[in-house]
């Protein structure tokens, strides 16, 4: 029996495009509050996260890309010093922590309050910009009628709060996981239970424990001579870690037909080219 593990976004659903009506969300957000520069903080935002989810899809950099995004890292990396010796883990999706980094730069300081107004509103916008990719939505259709077991496998949106007295991020994974289920209304609607979903609070991607947390409910439930199969859009934290995990089947979605395919990998373009 074949059972799939796949990724949520960017693979099933469009979650990190950060359209024209995300990035108009962050900067209205800036301006409610009174903020300067929130034009120029916005842009900031826009440039670091693309630094970050291009590296994140396998896209080459610039030396001078790679220098900034180095440059992101480490001052992520001293707002984050309790969550990284508590965790063993840096949080870099945390919106709070681009927003937060983004407005620095233009010398604003946000206030904790601040920071997760900006954010609410910015992943209110994005939880509603999030379409099924056709193929996708045509694919779990599939498995969903033929009754084949499938579970998800999603990374964190570390969500995080800022404490203003040690000017330090802080994350309490059951806060964060909370705040994702909720935006994944349009997966849990489908009648997915959301004990077949797992995600990344507390160790997110590319730690593969969530990775073998959900191969142990497969083989509990359908046995442990099931064929597995991941399918993601990022080599690094889907289909790495699931591999270590002994997940058998690696499926990369690689819809910039500008990338090079990953020999370690079946890469395609995307759900159609997959038989069930
Ligand atoms: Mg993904």
């Amino acid at each position: 029996m074949k059972v799939y593990f796949l990724d949520i976004d960017d693979c099933l659903i469009e979650t990190s495009r950060l359209g024209k009506d995300e990035l108009e969300a962050l900067r209205t957000a800036l301006e409610k509050l009174g903020l300067p520069r929130s034009a120029e903080i916005t842009a900031e935002f826009k440039k670091s996260f693309h630094l970050l989810y291009d590296k994140h899809q396998g896209k080459p950099k610039t030396t001078e890309d790679e220098s900034e995004l180095e440059k992101y890292m480490d001052r992520l990396k001293v707002l984050q010093s309790e969550i990284i010796s508590k965790w063993g883990q840096v949080k870099k999706w945390s919106r709070e922590c681009f927003i937060y980094i983004a407005a620095e730069k233009y010398g604003v300081k946000l206030t904790s309050q601040q920071v997760s107004f900006s954010a609410r509103l910015l992943w209110k916008s994005i939880a509603g910009h999030t379409p099924f990719y056709p193929d996708a939505k045509a694919f779990l259709h599939k498995l969903i009628t033929r009754k084949i077991p499938f579970y998800l496998i999603s990374s964190s949106d570390c969500r995080l709060t800022f404490d203003d007295r040690k000017n330090l991020f802080y994350y309490e994974p059951d806060y964060s996981k909370k705040l994702k289920i909720g935006r994944l209304k349009k997966l849990t609607g489908m009648g997915i239970p959301e004990e077949n979903i797992f995600l990344g609070d507390p160790f997110d991607k590319p730690d593969p424990r969530i990775f073998r947390q959900a191969l142990a409910k497969a083989k509990k439930v359908h046995g442990p001579g099931i064929h597995t199969v991941t399918i993601g859009d990022s080599p690094e934290n889907d289909l790495e870690p699931a591999a270590v995990a002994g997940i058998k089947e690696l499926v990369w979605i690689n819809r910039h037909a500008t990338l090079k395919s990953n020999h370690r990998f079946l890469t395609v373009p995307g759900f159609d080219s997959l038989k069930i």
